[in-house]
């Protein structure tokens, strides 16, 4: 067969890795073309949270396919987006009174960024410093890079990230240098916001916090008036536990970002909710304070359709339920792993359980055994990515306790790549 001319993302093709062709999916499984049943232990890089191919989710996506497809929605608007947005002001537990929509996370923290500074330029006190968290991750788009980590994942584009406020990871015992250093970054008059993921870092390596910091950052940034931005992109739809992660510490961000799970993960669709003081700022008879931010398919009312099944759907006592089953499985295989040698740092957060295996310094393990371990759990046909030597397991919530089972021995017999 000649090779695709396909470009992967996040894909080094010169290593020739395999690529799945997957034809179908459901539930937690992924049906590849040469007869696989693959476990999604990742949520299909987690989006996916009711299951691949939901019923009510699909037959939603279907039925507005034949109505209306596509709609420009700068001066227009349509059903299935009016419904999403009240849909969310009744459902979530804050009181952001205002929907922007767009298509991916990304774009969601992209929005935020620019509202956060339209708000300060447009009441005549323009602030332009942002603050971020080490170790965070907020998308690939230039801006939401520029608020993420550095690395090797963006040191080509470098020149061009804009500069940050960097506050230190709240690790266990050092809180306190991060409020601290949180307090003076917020003194600082041209400091305009702080964004944050809240109670679990995720592509930083699925790094823990519990919701007194997340509480306390954002009583600081309220006491300066520098605006909290909860980048709720993975967090958000049950991960952490809860319907948001915010309402574990009670906190009321003043621009909330969502995506992924939004669509239940079935199509791509993003909001930024805002306060009624940030949309004030941009309502004028002045055009020059206008919003300026869409993107062509802003509001796709096929992927809005998607959003609002998902949003029925918690509505139903069963999906809360199901969630804390999940919870509770996940904390029994944890506790299980958390005894296995060559297993370190066992950590979790709602549905989401991590680990580190052991690697030891200096050994050179820790540039190989990441592929080590992609290799080991393909040839078991689960689906798992690991981070460096950091192996989560999020997977969507319909899946079995045996199917849940299988990945937990999976992840105590990798451990014996290390323990060797
Ligand atoms: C995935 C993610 C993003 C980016 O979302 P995309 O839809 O991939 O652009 C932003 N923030 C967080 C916390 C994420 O996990």
């Amino acid at each position: 067969m000649t090779q695709s001319p396909v470009w992967h993302p996040f894909t080094q093709h010169g290593l020739q890795e395999p690529i799945p062709l997957v034809e179908r999916a459901e539930g937690a499984v992924l049906y590849t073309a040469d007869g696989r049943e693959v476990i999604d232990a990742i949520s299909s890089w987690w989006v996916t949270t009711h299951g691949h191919c939901h019923p009510r989710i699909v037959s939603a996506i279907a039925e507005q396919a034949g109505k209306l497809d596509q709609l420009i929605f700068a001066g227009w608007t349509h059903e299935p987006a009016e419904k999403v947005a009240r849909g969310l002001l009744d459902l979530l537990p804050v009181s952001l009174p205002h929907v922007f929509f767009s298509d991916s996370g990304s774009t969601a923290v992209e929005v935020a960024l620019k509202m956060a500074l339209g708000y300060w330029h447009n009441i005549g006190q323009p602030r332009h410093r942002i603050l971020v968290m080490q170790h965070s991750y907020h998308g690939d788009t230039i801006g939401a890079m520029s608020v993420g980590e550095r690395g090797v994942f963006n040191q080509a584009y470098d020149k061009l990230l804009f500069d940050v406020g960097v506050i230190p990871y709240p690790y266990q015992g050092a809180e306190q240098a991060t409020y601290d250093a949180l307090e003076t970054a917020c003194r600082q008059s041209d400091t305009a916001a702080f964004i944050v993921e809240p109670l679990i870092l995720g592509a930083g390596g699925m790094l823990v916090y519990p919701p007194e910091v997340l509480r306390e950052m954002h009583a600081i940034c309220a006491r300066h008036g520098v605006l909290f931005i909860a980048d709720e992109v993975m967090t958000g739809w049950g991960r952490t536990g809860t319907l948001l992660a915010c309402e574990q510490a009670g906190v009321e961000p003043d621009i909330l970002c969502l995506a992924k799970g939004i669509t239940g993960g079935s199509m791509p669709l993003a909001v930024t909710l805002a306060s009624a003081a940030i949309f004030d700022a941009h309502y004028s008879t002045d055009r020059s304070k206008t919003f300026y931010h869409s993107s062509s398919y802003t509001a796709n009312p096929i992927a809005c359709a998607a959003a609002v099944a998902n949003i029925a759907m918690w509505h139903d006592d069963s999906v809360r339920e199901g969630l804390a089953d999940l919870c509770q499985r996940q904390s029994e295989g944890l506790a299980k792993l958390a005894q296995v040698p060559g297993i370190t740092n066992t950590r979790q957060c709602g549905t989401i359980i991590a680990l580190d295996y052991a690697v030891g310094e200096g050994s050179g393990y820790l540039s190989n055994l990441q592929p080590r371990l992609l290799a080991f759990f393909r040839e078991r046909d689960l689906l798992i990515r690991p981070l460096g030597n950091t192996v989560y397991l999020m997977p969507p919530y319909c899946i079995t306790p045996e199917q849940l089972t299988t990945l937990h021995d999976a992840l105590a017999e990798a451990a014996g790549l290390v323990a060797a």
